[in-house]
């Protein structure tokens, strides 16, 4: 038998459930392609409506729900203004450059994940023959797990309304911050003119994302999505997943950032660690000796995998229970007394 691993690399590493996967063997399919997939109408409608958006694009992954959102907004020489650390600009390939000549103008995030609304507006370009054409402010919820306060959702996106931008939102882990805040995801969602959302994280779907907006954004999406080569066909046994997870994962999110917030505490007396107070289902661990990938390699032996870095990201979600987070918090403890010997012999 193999030895059951602990995985807290992201909440991507989750698996289909039993009750999930039953679903997806019940999924009634069509042709997506000719936009008669009955389980994909579903799940796009379903998001759009949970969103309070007028329509919703699955797509096979979370940067191609991105990517098809910039391409759909914006035109070559245009501009994006976004965080220096968001994944629409340093986690996609440079995407939007790539494939649609469009400029980010990334600016530093702040400690609570927002753009300040000053550097917003100072970033955005006056209407010159010089400049690209700044069109489009893009936000990330969570950012780093940190789910952004709701006051500042409305004011950025006034900000960018009066300026003449649109704003799309990176909402990969928006149900995070929902449950965070304890309101409907629509609330977060509603000012926005297009979300993308992760089914495949915390949620817990094998694959895919859903892109909403109103009608003409997402007409739009389709087109780049088929040009991206992103039209997939019987894609309801996905999509079914999908529905699947927004069912019956969101509430449970609250499990995660529970175990999350325990986790954090477990090791936040750990001599030689400090751990951000963690908002979601995210903890980040500051190690002093900056001896992550020894930290990695001797969790790796107690069945425990994480990225080694510093601050060490641990997730939490679906596959990791309460009892998992003891074990870490026990792990951790031997692993980092045996690790500060060292450092200190
Ligand atoms: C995971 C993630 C995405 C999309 O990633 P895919 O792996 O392409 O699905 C986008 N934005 C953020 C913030 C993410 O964490």
């Amino acid at each position: 038998m193999t030895v059951r691993k602990i995985d807290l690399r992201s909440d991507t590493v989750t698996r289909p459930t039993d009750t999930m996967r039953q679903a997806m063997m019940d999924a009634e399919v069509g042709d997506d392609v000719y936009g008669d997939d009955p389980t994909v109408i579903q799940l796009e409608t379903r998001l759009a409506e949970m969103t309070g958006h007028q329509a919703g694009l699955f797509c096979p992954s979370g940067t191609q729900s991105n990517l098809l959102a910039l391409l759909s907004h914006c035109e070559r020489g245009d501009e994006y203004i976004v965080g220096q650390t968001g994944h629409t600009y340093k986690y996609e390939g440079g995407g939007a450059a790539v494939f649609g000549s469009i400029q980010p103008q990334p600016i530093d995030f702040d400690e609570n994940g927002c753009l300040p609304l000053d550097k917003i507006d100072a970033a955005i370009k006056p209407v010159d023959s010089h400049f690209a054409r700044t069109r489009l402010l893009c936000l990330e919820n969570t950012q780093w797990g940190r789910a952004l306060p709701m006051d500042y959702l409305g004011e950025a996106t006034a900000l960018a309304r009066r300026r003449g931008l649109a704003v799309h939102l990176d909402g990969a882990r928006v149900f995070n911050a929902a449950v965070k805040h304890e309101v409907p995801v629509r609330q977060i969602c509603e000012s926005f003119d297009s979300v993308s959302i992760c089914l495949s994280k915390g949620l817990g779907a094998p694959v895919g994302s859903v892109l909403v907006g109103n009608s003409e954004i997402i007409d739009r999406a389709r087109r780049w999505r088929k040009v991206a080569g992103g039209g997939m066909r019987q894609a309801g046994i996905l999509a079914a997943a999908g529905l699947h997870a927004i069912e019956h994962h969101v509430d449970r999110l609250a499990e995660d950032h529970d175990n999350a917030e325990r986790l954090a505490r477990g090791l936040q007396n750990i001599e030689g660690y400090s751990v951000d107070k963690p908002q979601t289902n995210m903890v980040y661990v500051h190690d002093a000796y900056g001896r992550a990938n020894e930290l990695k390699a001797r969790l790796e032996r107690e069945n425990i995998i994480v990225t080694s870095g510093n601050p060490m990201r641990l997730v939490t979600h679906l596959d990791v229970s309460r009892d998992d987070v003891d074990h870490v918090v026990g792990a951790f403890n031997k692993v980092s007394s045996i690790i500060a010997v060292e450092a200190v012999g």
